[in-house]
Parts: structure tokens; sequence; C-alpha cells
């Protein structure tokens, strides 16, 4: 594990509790059953470095300290006064999205509208004329969004590859076939904002469909 020493505990911590909070939310909207799903947070950007949440936990009650630091291929980072959890296998894309979009804030949920309509609309899902659409920095009139569909893969490198090929600098938000959503946005409230319209705009379309 290679080491940071520009980063502080407090700060990773602070971030820790922030990802806490988001996940308790979005565990509410059943949104990560079991111990699915992953925020991340921009801590540095030379280099950088993502606080997500660490695997294999129950994204309902994370501590604070329920988290770990990774850098730009989502490998795991020490910083001094952070116990060493493992991240997600999936960090590797949370970092890609990140040095990609510039996000500074990414959430990955395994939504089941997402999914449905991931496996409904494999090209994308394609939306226009619908209010919410400005809760995505689209135009709630006249403006055509395609939710970009990716493949799923365990491969984050290969994954990755998808993603950089398929997003959409538009649209702040990708779907992995059969598997779940991807959101990202300026900051955690404002990827939170993202995340749920854009999962009520899934849930809208499969709706009138
Ligand atoms: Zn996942």
């Amino acid at each position: 594990m290679s080491a940071d020493t520009t980063l502080v505990a407090d700060q990773v911590h602070a971030a820790g509790a922030r990802l806490a909070v988001e996940a308790a939310r979005f565990t509410g909207f059943g949104w990560m059953r079991g111990t699915s799903g992953n925020i991340s947070e921009v801590v540095s950007r030379e280099p950088l470095r993502l606080a997500v949440t660490a695997s294999g936990l129950d994204k309902g009650e994370l501590l604070p300290t329920d988290v770990a630091v990774v850098g730009s291929r989502g490998e795991a980072v020490a910083v001094e006064g952070v116990a060493p959890l493992r991240p997600s296998a999936e960090a590797g894309l949370h970092a890609r999205v990140a040095a990609l979009t510039g996000a500074d804030a990414v959430v990955h949920v395994h939504a089941l509208n997402a999914v449905v309509a991931g496996r409904r609309w494999p090209g994308g899902v394609l939306l226009r004329d619908v209010e919410t659409l400005k809760g995505i920095g689209r135009l709630a009139h006249d403006d055509e969004v395609r939710i970009p569909v990716i493949g799923n893969s365990q491969d984050m490198r290969e994954l990755g590859d998808w993603f950089e090929s398929g997003y959409d600098p538009r649209t702040p938000a990708v779907i992995v076939a059969d598997h779940g959503l991807y959101a990202w946005g300026t900051d955690l409230k404002h990827a939170r904002h993202v995340t749920e319209c854009v999962e009520w705009l899934l849930a809208y379309a499969l709706a009138v469909a």
C-alpha cells in the first residue's frame, strides 16, 4: 500500500462522516441493499485521492471511520491515523469518473429502476420534455437527453474504458447494465441531487413506456 503524507486523518474522517450520512439516506431508499453500493468524495486533486466507503459494510450504519483512501487506479493509500480498511473494488471506477468528469463526488447505487431501465433500453435511456431534467443540468423542454448504458465487468480497467467511451459530458450519470447506477456532482450534495433526480427520471421512463 502506498502512503500519503499530505492528508491528515481528521480530513479523511470528516469525509467519512459526510459519506456515512449520504449512505444512510440511500440505504433508506433501498438503493444499497446488503452491502452494495459505494460513495466517494475527492479529498485531493494533485495527486488524486478519494475517500470512499469501505467494502463489505452495511451502508446504513457506517461510522466516520468506515472509510478508505484510494488513488487514481482505486488502489488503497495509507494515511497516518486512518485504519487500513479495504476499499471496494469499484473504487477504481469512482477514481476514473472523478478524473474524467472533474466531479468531486461520485455515487454508486444498485437502484432497481436503473437496472430495469438498462435492460429495457440497452442502447441508452432517452428522455425529454420533463421538468426533473433540470435537476441533472439539462433543459425541461426541447432537450434530447440520453442516459448511457455501459456493459458490466468485474475488471475495473475494462469498466473504466467503457465508461470513458460511453459517458456523455452533458449528462452526469451512467447506468451499468445488470448492475446499477453511477452519478456524480460538484460535491456530495450535488451528487445526491443528481442521483435522486436520475432515479426518478428512470422510474418515470419505465412508468410511461
Ligand atoms: Zn455495484
